[in-house]
């Protein structure tokens, strides 16, 4: 059996002004046999394709993985020069028995609004009618009927935290192996309730989310014959005409089951969406330094989520720390460049004069002026601790940790989400030792950070990924016909 595998990957804040080009993508694209050496039993989707299919003794044809994460906008260069890495791979390879991609669902060009439909559609023709082609989709991802024309199934993370990257990949390729074998006929049914959520309320162990979620699973194990659920949250800040929720339903050759599973399901989350929109208070700035700080310490860590911060380089939060004169306050991965680079040129034990953050956009807070102790100089990469993508590496580039005021900062060249430890450890601290930490993280921190935190307050803050959609002016996604634009959005 001969499987091609493939994999395109950012989430794409349309709003952003900055752009991911080719190069930023060549910075971590793999090919070929490098594909599998690299990501064999890694949690991630392309990570169970692998496993399945080494399992299966199937015949890997590994083609490109250009996966970045939460960024801005796609170029338009780069859609088009992976997809066409993508067919040019498939139609180089005869005798193919299925295909494998692993897309995020929420890239977004300037031109390709949904670019898994277009490259969605590409493979197919490449390929022709007939070929096995199952996708594996980020929970994140915007998707429709249009954006699945064409694919035998398709299949999203069920959790987010994604700690289930690796088994979405594996529900994904047994599905694909078993109909190459003919064991199976997948049929599928895609439902869209209307209802657009921020990220941080996406997370799968919020209520009532839970509980839907829960009616999933149940479902599936009630089920006599195979029955896969995926919930989609989709992603608020991706500005598409398919910007939202969405449940597919894959089942045996049975497209009643399917059918049925997807509308009871979308119904739920219809009837569910003023409290899926909040399901936890969101806090001002103000209101959440005065609750955090004013209570005597419990010796965990308070943790103040700067959530809206897209690109990791807001100082919303640092500023009206710094202004308060708070101490013992860690401020993980910031990134900024120019400050590593000022850092890492006057070495450990320097003062430093530095412009901080806040250069991604206008909206990324103001630059602080501040006087920093180079407390440490930093590795320019990182292994994952928690339980999402443990153990992959991440590159940060030259980085270091500042001392502002009784404030630690660790700023880096590229952008990183501190969702774990890693950016504690590398500099031998530990995030118990401090009183307040910022993240800046929407859903990945928390299987790390809910047991070791006192309390996470989300603080909003007038940034890209802020919680009020409304206030974004969207193009492309109808509000008239969504949650929470119009209180009249249909069902689906
Ligand atoms: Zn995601």
């Amino acid at each position: 059996m001969r499987i091609a595998i493939a994999a395109f990957q950012i989430e794409s804040v349309s709003f952003l002004p900055q752009v991911a080009d080719i190069e930023d993508f060549e910075r971590v694209a793999l090919r070929g046999a490098s594909i599998l050496e690299k990501m064999r039993g890694t949690n991630s989707a392309v990570g169970g394709f692998i496993d399945v299919l080494e399992r299966e003794q199937a015949h890997i044809v590994p083609l490109v993985d250009a996966s970045l994460g939460a960024l801005g906008p796609a170029s338009e260069r780069a859609v088009q020069r992976y997809c066409d890495e993508i067919v040019d791979g498939l139609r180089a390879h005869d005798g193919l028995d299925g295909v494998l991609l692993f897309l995020h669902g929420a890239s977004w060009s300037q031109g390709h609004e949904d670019p898994e439909r277009y490259i969605i559609g590409r493979v197919r023709e490449a390929i022709g009618p007939q070929l096995p082609l199952v996708i594996a989709f980020d929970y994140h991802g915007n998707i429709d009927a249009d954006t699945l024309r064409g694919v035998t199934a398709a299949f999203a993370y069920q959790k987010s935290p994604h700690t289930d990257m690796a088994q979405t990949g594996i529900r994904a390729a047994r599905c694909l192996v078993a109909t190459v074998r003919g064991e199976i006929q997948p049929v599928w049914t895609i439902r869209r309730p209307h209802v657009v959520v921020p990220s941080i309320f996406s997370a799968t162990s919020l209520s009532p989310l839970a509980d839907i979620l829960a009616l999933a699973r149940a479902r599936e194990a009630a089920s006599n014959t195979w029955l896969d659920v995926s919930e989609m949250a989709g992603f608020a800040y991706a500005d598409a005409h398919n910007t939202g929720y969405t449940v597919i339903a894959v089942a045996d050759g049975d497209h009643a089951l399917a059918a049925r599973t997807a509308d009871d399901l979308a119904a739920a989350l219809h009837r569910h969406r003023a409290a899926l929109y909040r399901p936890l208070k969101v806090w001002s700035i103000e209101e959440a330094l005065a609750h955090a700080c004013g209570r005597p310490p419990s010796g965990k860590p308070r943790i103040l989520l700067e959530h809206a911060d897209r690109m990791n380089d807001s100082t919303h939060v640092l500023a009206a720390l710094l202004a308060r004169g708070e101490e013992n306050v860690a401020v993980p991965f910031l990134w900024d460049p120019q400050a590593a680079r000022l850092a890492c040129a006057a070495g450990a034990g320097a003062t430093i004069a530095v412009a901080l953050g806040g250069h991604s956009s206008d909206k990324a807070g103001p630059r602080l002026q501040v006087t920093a102790r180079v407390r440490q100089l930093g590795p320019a990469r990182a292994h994952y601790t928690g339980p999402v993508f443990h153990g992959v590496e991440f590159e940060i580039g030259p980085s270091a940790l500042l001392e502002i005021d009784g404030i630690l900062v660790s700023v880096t060249s590229f952008p990183a989400f501190g969702i774990d430890d890693a950016p504690f450890r590398m500099f031998g601290l530990r995030p118990e030792d401090f009183r307040l930490v910022v993240l800046r993280s929407k859903t990945h921190f928390r299987s790390f950070y809910e047991p070791i935190a006192d309390e996470i307050l989300v603080v909003d803050t007038p940034d890209y990924g802020a919680a009020d959609l409304t206030q974004f002016d969207y193009r492309r996604l109808n509000t008239a016909m969504n949650w929470p634009f119009s209180q009249d959005a249909p069902r689906s």
